[in-house]
């Protein structure tokens, strides 16, 4: 189940990756939706500890067509703001995904070889970075100094 934290929502790969089985993909696409959203309220919630991070900010409906139109653009976007935020931000996050035109180039490259297992984990790779950078904000929140 997703998860609200202070600083934005987690969720399991785990459990998106058999629904979006079951579901014949459909659940996927939702899928690709919410992270948009997540990354909003993340930056909504997060932005007075770390002003001076890459911002995540992209408009979710507009991914959302492109998923349908030119699905690799949305993919480059997801992994290089998610990637330049953490890398960026003052909260240290104990893993980052990979960049932008990495993970494009192994969804197809590394996809054809492996049978579509690389993006798969590649992408679990991704929720599970994002869950950590969420999570470290919580923990490190208290110990940073004000910014005002
Ligand atoms: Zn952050």
């Amino acid at each position: 189940m997703p998860k609200e934290h202070k600083f934005g929502t987690t969720r399991k790969y785990r459990r998106v990756f058999f629904l979006s089985l079951v579901t014949f993909g459909i659940y996927y696409i939702i899928y690709q939706y919410w992270i948009f959203q997540d990354f909003e309220e993340h930056h909504e919630k997060a932005f007075d500890t770390e002003p001076r991070s890459y911002p995540l900010i992209i408009n979710p409906t507009t991914m959302l067509i492109f998923l349908f139109i030119f699905p690799f653009y949305p993919i480059y976007i997801k992994y290089t703001l998610l990637y330049d935020h953490i890398r960026t931000s003052r909260i240290q996050s104990p893993e980052n995904c990979s960049i932008g035109i990495k993970a494009v180039l192994s969804f197809v490259i590394l996809g054809i070889c492996t049978i579509g297992i690389a993006p798969i984990l590649i992408e679990s790779q991704w929720q599970r970075a994002f869950n950590k950078h969420i999570i470290a904000h919580e923990h490190q929140q208290e110990k940073l100094p004000e910014s005002k």
